[in-house]
């Protein structure tokens, strides 16, 4: 006697429709830069822009981004933290070429 495989793999149709918007706005949001970035396909973008127009979470967090971009384009805000950073890179260099340079054994 076989079994019937007629058992459709016990999915809840509501849960499956909830989980494909969910899905939907992950897709949005995880290829937002691409999309700003005008990398993203017509079509993706087609979708992405209908998306967006019934969507407001989705519209914020793509308006979001697209400051962000603009800010890391425009320059970094914070210039402190580069500056900091090139001095100790600087001094490692110096410390190393001396090292190099003089490159005799301490005795
Ligand atoms: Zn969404």
């Amino acid at each position: 006697m076989s079994t019937p495989g007629s058992t459709p793999d016990g999915t809840d149709p509501v849960a499956a429709s909830h989980a494909a918007q969910l899905s939907h706005c992950q897709e949005v949001l995880d290829r937002a830069f691409e999309y700003l970035d005008g990398e993203m396909a017509d079509l993706d973008c087609e979708k992405l822009r209908s998306h967006l127009e019934e969507c407001a979470s989705c519209l914020a967090q793509l308006a979001e981004d697209e400051q962000l971009k603009q800010v890391i384009r425009d320059g970094c805000p914070c210039e402190e933290a580069p500056q900091t950073l090139r001095a100790r890179i600087l001094v490692s260099i110096t410390e190393v070429s001396t090292t190099t340079v003089s490159g005799t054994p301490l005795r």
